[in-house]
């Protein structure tokens, strides 16, 4: 019944986490129906994304062409202060609530069965570097998601972490549990960071 160039494409659709396969049925049949400009872009864009994808050198945050992000190379952020958030949009809700003005690390991922393992341990790998190389870092934030998911990353990162001499917060107050970073209230997730 499908062409199997619709079949694949909404194979890989599929593949996005959290989409099931009617949901891509339905993503797919949507951009079907968008005029020609629409779809042209999102392939030119995507083709530049993949072209030019970097991730940056400290942080992990992506960027395109650039070795370190913006926020990493502003010096105007805080350069004792480290926030480690398991994914990207932790940190971008981190930035949103425009208090923090340190710098992160981003795991890129829980340990979970759909999310590239590999990543996370490299990641795990990576961060134990930068702390053995970097002496400004004092602070550690500790913004994982307060989920069961989270748990094995969590004694992961402070097996690793109990190997340096560096102050460790990990936010508490009013967090609920099975909380996501991303889906906390503003003003309760300022206060669990401390900022
Ligand atoms: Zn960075």
């Amino acid at each position: 019944m499908l062409n199997p160039l619709f079949k694949k494409i909404i194979q890989l659709i599929d593949s996005f986490p959290e989409i099931g396969p009617r949901q891509a049925w339905r993503l797919f049949f949507w951009f079907l129906k968008q005029d020609k400009k629409l779809q042209k872009q999102f392939v030119e864009y995507f083709q530049v994304l993949v072209e030019n994808l970097n991730f940056c050198n400290l942080c992990n945050f992506p960027t395109l062409n650039e070795e370190i992000c913006l926020i990493c190379s502003d010096i105007r952020r805080n350069k004792s202060q480290l926030c480690i958030v398991a994914r990207e949009t932790d940190l971008i809700t981190i930035e949103e609530l425009k208090r923090y003005k340190g710098l992160y690390f981003v795991i890129g991922g829980l340990l979970l069965p759909f999310e590239n393992k590999n990543i996370v341990k490299e990641r795990l790998e990576k961060l134990k570097e930068r702390l053995v190389k970097d002496k400004n870092v004092k602070e550690i934030i500790l913004a994982l998601p307060f989920t069961k998911e989270a748990e094995p990353l969590r004694k992961e990162i402070i097996r690793i972490l109990s190997q340096f001499k560096i102050e460790i917060k990990t936010p508490k107050k009013g967090i609920p549990t099975g909380g996501e970073i991303e889906f906390i209230d503003p003003d309760t997730l300022k206060e669990a960071l401390g900022l």
